[in-house]
């Protein structure tokens, strides 16, 4: 499939999911592939994943998504050093740290609830049916994606004064 995808020399690569179901040898593999031919042939890749690690290892930009909305986009190292919205609080919280000694090990943390369903979606924010965070305004407005920092947006009604 990656061969596939390549033969015409495109400018963007959209995988989606490319390690989903893979055991971590074959997906660190194609991990080094994609990578390798990103550079060599000067080409984007989009990568669509649910594994934070992954995201964590390859990405320079990340944008996530809930619901179907971008709630938050930031430079991967701005987003896993200082993730602003619930959800991707919540999602950063739920990766097993292995960098931890015993002592300093706590029980991961699992979001709440389930997502809504998207034939008929709630009014305002998405996810504020799942959020501890939630206000009055979460469930009337929907929040807008604003920039909270140097190429670091969100949309979340925290800290929103307009
Ligand atoms: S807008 Fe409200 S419900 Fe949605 S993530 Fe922010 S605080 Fe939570």
């Amino acid at each position: 499939m990656i061969a596939m995808a390549l033969a015409c020399r495109p400018k963007l690569v959209i995988a989606d999911e490319p390690t989903t179901a893979l055991d971590v040898t074959i997906q660190a593999q194609i991990l080094d592939l994609l990578q390798d031919m990103k550079e060599r042939f000067g080409m984007a890749v989009m990568l669509i994943t649910h594994a934070m690690g992954v995201v964590a290892e390859t990405a320079q930009r990340v944008v996530v998504m809930y619901a179907g909305k971008v709630v938050e986009e930031a430079p991967v190292d701005e987003l896993f050093g200082n993730p602003r919205h619930p959800y991707t609080q919540g999602l950063i919280r739920s990766i097993p740290r292995i960098d931890l000694d015993a002592a300093h090990k706590t029980r991961l943390e699992a979001i709440g609830g389930s997502v809504p369903i998207l034939i008929n979606p709630p009014p305002g924010c998405r996810f504020a049916a799942r959020c501890k965070y939630a206000m009055s305004i979460c469930t009337e407005k929907e929040p807008r994606l604003r920039e909270i920092a140097p190429g670091h947006r969100m949309a979340c009604h925290l800290g929103d004064v307009s």
